[in-house]
C-alpha cells in the first residue's frame, strides 16, 4: 500500500494497474478486476479483515476474561476498530474499504495535476489558457451538474487534451450516507452527463471530500471505475496565500505523485498564481505534468 502517512517517502507499493500503455489506460480502469471480482484471487479489504478480527478478538476476550477486565478489553477493542474504520472513511489512501489510486511507483519525473469541482466559467477557461501556454496536460474531476450547466467548458477541456473525470453529479456533503441505490444513481448520472457532452466516459472517480465507505467502493466497482485520491492536497480552498499553497504542494514532491487542486470554488487570481508557481517549479526541476491515465501508464514493476 502507498505510504501516505510518511510525507517524504518516495518509494511506494500502490496496487499496480494492469494496463501498461496509454491507449489502454485511456479506456479502462487501472484496477479492472477489483479486489473482489477476480475468481480464486479474491482478497478481503482491510475493512473486512478489521470486522473479522474484531469479532474473533471479542470472542476470545469473552472466553478468557471476566468482570471489569472483560469490559475494559472490549471497550478498547471496539474503540480502536471504530477509530480505524472512521479514519478509513476520511482518508482513502489508508485503503481501508478498497483500492484507491494515490500515486504510482516510477523513477520518471512525472506527476499528475488534478483539479476538482469545476468546470467554472470564471476559473476554468483561464486555467486552460495557462495549461496550454505551459504545455501541461491535467485531469479535471468535474461535478456532473456543472458539466450539464457548462457543456462548452467540458468540451474545451477534452478538446485541449485533458481528462474529464467523475466527481459525482451533485457533490453532496451527505454522499457518504447515501444508500447503494442513490450512490449508483448519482455516479451514473455524472457518467452519462460527462459522456454525453465530451463523448468519453470517465474511468476515474474521486469521492467528494474524499469520504468513502464499502457502498462507495461497491458502486465504483459496478461502474468499472477506479477511486482516484491524491498524494498531496493543495488545501487551496482555505484562505492561504498562493505562495504558501504552492510551497505546501511542492514540499518533498516525488515522481508519481497525484496532486489535488481545485478549479471550482477558489478565487481565479489565486488559482492562476498557485498553478503558475507549481508548474514553473516542477518544470524547472525536470518534472513533466501528465494526465492521470498517462501517469498510470508510467507505473514501473
Ligand atoms: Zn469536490
Amino acid at each position: 500500500m502507498a505510504r501516505f502517512l510518511w510525507p517524504r517517502a518516495c518509494v511506494t507499493t500502490v496496487p499496480r494497474p494492469r494496463r501498461t500503455s496509454l491507449a489502454e489506460t485511456s479506456f479502462s480502469t487501472p484496477f479492472p478486476d477489483g479486489e473482489q471480482r477476480n475468481g480464486l484471487r479474491v482478497r478481503l479489504t482491510r475493512f473486512q479483515w478489521t470486522l473479522g478480527g474484531t469479532v474473533v478478538a471479542s470472542l476470545l476476550i469473552v472466553a478468557f476474561s471476566q468482570g471489569a477486565l472483560r469490559w475494559l478489553l472490549l471497550s478498547v477493542l471496539f474503540s480502536l476498530a471504530g477509530l480505524y474504520v472512521g479514519l478509513g472513511a476520511c482518508f482513502p489512501y489508508l485503503q481501508v474499504f478498497g483500492q484507491s489510486l494515490c500515486e504510482i511507483r516510477t523513477r520518471r519525473k512525472v506527476v499528475a495535476l488534478t483539479f476538482d469541482d469545476g468546470p467554472e466559467p470564471l476559473n476554468t477557461p483561464r486555467l486552460l489558457d495557462l495549461l496550454a501556454a505551459r504545455g501541461v496536460r491535467a485531469t479535471f474531476f468535474c461535478v456532473g451538474k456543472r458539466v450539464a450547466r457548462h457543456p462548452e467548458l467540458a468540451r474545451r477541456i477534452v478538446a485541449e487534451g485533458h481528462l474529464v473525470e467523475n466527481h459525482s453529479y451533485l457533490h453532496s456533503s451527505w454522499m457518504n450516507l447515501f444508500s447503494v441505490e442513490r450512490l449508483r444513481a448519482d455516479l451514473t448520472q455524472a457518467q452519462e452527463a460527462i459522456a454525453r457532452v465530451t463523448g468519453k466516459s470517465p474511468i476515474f472517480f474521486r469521492p467528494p471530500s474524499f469520504l468513502t465507505n464499502p457502498r462507495v467502493f461497491r458502486v465504483v466497482r459496478e461502474l468499472n471505475l477506479t477511486v482516484a485520491a491524491a498524494r498531496r492536497l493543495g488545501l487551496d480552498r482555505q484562505p492561504n496565500s498562493a505562495d504558501r499553497i504552492a510551497a505546501r504542494v511542492l514540499r518533498g514532491v516525488c515522481p508519481g505523485w497525484i496532486i489535488l487542486l481545485h478549479d471550482g470554488g477558489v478565487p481565479a487570481d489565486r488559482l492562476l498564481a498557485v498553478v503558475t508557481t507549481i508548474i514553473d517549479k516542477l518544470q524547472a526541476d525536470g518534472y513533466e505534468c501528465l494526465r492521470l491515465d498517462e501517469l498510470v501508464s508510467c507505473e514501473e514493476k
